[in-house]
């Protein structure tokens, strides 16, 4: 096992990985930027470094300065977190030739996954079908929109780097098209530093289903089910559940065969996400992979009884998995909600600030990962993700019964937050049902109406 673990992050996720060193008994390095002084990722590690001002680019983004850090302070392994340089192959690298453990897949892998056209091509070639479209980058509009002819409109324009929603666009006619195309090209060369686009035929009410995998230094593979992430706002999600209220075991093991084998087919190391889109009439597509531990993985570990971080820090020390579940195992039902410092009537708005008074909920079944507290100022840089509230019960009804008393009795005061909203979504009669899809937000927008 690892002597000492840095984690190139902050926020919640710093939290949640500092929770599973101590639990091995791995001694932690926290690093900062200026704006995160105050944080308790800082307080609650055993080390701590500033690495700098507080724009990511000169801080958590900084390769360099994130190398010294653990250099300094004795690290023998770098856990990324999510976001930031969580899927940068080059960080991987480098960090790999520091003689430091990088705590995900080689970089190799993540290079594989990371081209979302490449990724494609290669779940095509496996045998697991993808969403009708380009066979690779497309390089012109005429192209495009030669290809958008044929698959019928509408399609969606992705960067084939892409990944946060950004590059992605719409378009819906053929007269648009030109303008669409452009548009994702310089989003994505802005975003990614490649202006690299591919097409896929834009499906009408998909489901977003995803497949935990978690895989060891010896070639085995297993994955952890699946989890329906299909309330979302401008491709973003903001609530997950597990088991997903549309598939079945028998649509179970299919999803997770296909993400088992291309997870094998690369000796996936590490904990990762296959993505799909689930269409009504139960095919599924594979749409990207995301080589890092997510933002919704919590979901995963209530309703399996695993935990996924300290899983990731152990494979990554070279422990062999010890248990295969591949969609076994499965104990009741979980849901997570985010819980973000935005305003869903004025478009989402972030609203940075002091946050004046905090209580948690709490009670069976409610677990509640965040890093903030009353006194704690949400600096204006980073995401706006102030904490994920998961619940879990013996059933669906038990779990949504749980997450409203939990958003109810949640109190945050001082920064306007999502939670009043989420409220909503929980009593809304399709999402009672199960019955969502990711396009579910958009016909609905009185949820996003403030009705206090
Ligand atoms: P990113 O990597 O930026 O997160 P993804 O490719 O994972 O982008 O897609 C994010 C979301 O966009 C999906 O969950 C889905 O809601 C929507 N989406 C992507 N591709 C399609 C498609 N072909 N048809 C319909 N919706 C899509």
């Amino acid at each position: 096992m690892f002597k000492k673990v840095l984690i190139a992050n902050r926020g919640e996720i710093a939290l949640r990985v500092i929770r599973a060193c101590k639990e091995l008994g791995v001694e932690t390095v926290a690093v900062y930027s200026e704006a995160d002084r105050e944080s308790l990722h800082v307080r609650f590690a055993d080390d701590d470094v500033c690495i700098g001002r507080p724009p990511s680019r000169d801080s958590y983004l900084n390769i360099p300065r994130l190398i010294a850090a653990a250099e300094i302070t004795g690290a023998d392994a770098i856990h990324p977190g999510y976001g930031f340089l969580a899927e940068n192959a080059e960080f991987a690298e480098k960090v790999t030739a520091s003689n430091i453990t990088f705590i995900g897949p080689t970089p190799d892998q993540i290079r594989q996954m990371g081209d979302k056209a490449a990724a494609r091509k290669f779940a095509k070639e496996q045998g697991v079908a993808t969403v009708p479209g380009s066979p690779g980058p497309v390089g012109s509009p005429e192209e495009g929109l030669e290809l958008a002819d044929k698959l019928g409109f509408p399609v969606i324009i992705k960067a084939a780097a892409g990944g946060g929603g950004k590059g992605m666009r719409v378009a819906t006619d053929p007269e648009q098209f030109g303008q669409s195309f452009t548009l994702a090209r310089q989003e994505a060369l802005a975003a990614f530093n490649s202006d690299e686009v591919y097409i896929e035929k834009y499906l009408a009410r998909p489901r977003h289903i995803e497949i935990q995998i978690m895989g060891d230094q010896y070639g085995k593979v297993m994955h952890l089910c699946e989890r329906d992430c299909s309330v979302q706002r401008r491709h973003q999600k903001l609530v997950e559940e597990a088991p997903s209220p549309a598939v079945d075991q028998a649509l179970r093991q299919d999803i997770g065969d296909a993400a088992v084998k291309l997870a094998e087919a690369i000796g996936y190391v590490g904990a990762g996400t296959i993505e799909f889109l689930l269409d009504a009439d139960g095919s599924f597509y594979f749409m990207e992979m995301n080589t890092r531990i997510q933002v919704e993985h919590p979901v995963t570990e209530m309703c399996t009884n695993f935990d996924l971080v300290k899983e990731q820090i152990s494979v990554a020390a070279g422990a062999p998995l010890n248990l295969v579940m591949n969609g076994h195992r499965l104990r009741g039902h979980a849901i997570e909600c985010r819980v973000n410092a935005e305003d869903p009537s004025r478009n989402f708005q972030p609203s940075p600030g002091l946050i004046t008074a905090y209580h948690p909920p709490g009670g069976p079944g409610v677990r509640v990962d965040t890093h903030i507290y009353a006194g704690y100022t949400v600096p204006p840089y980073y995401d706006s993700l102030l904490a994920k509230v998961i619940v879990h019960g013996n059933t669906r009804t038990e779990a949504l019964a749980r997450m409203r008393q939990a958003l109810d009795s949640f109190i945050i005061e001082g920064v306007t937050t999502t939670i009043p909203f989420l409220g909503r979504v929980m009593r809304h009669p399709d999402f009672v049902a199960g019955k969502v899809d990711t396009k579910f937000l958009e016909r609905e927008p009185q949820l996003l109406k403030d009705q206090t």
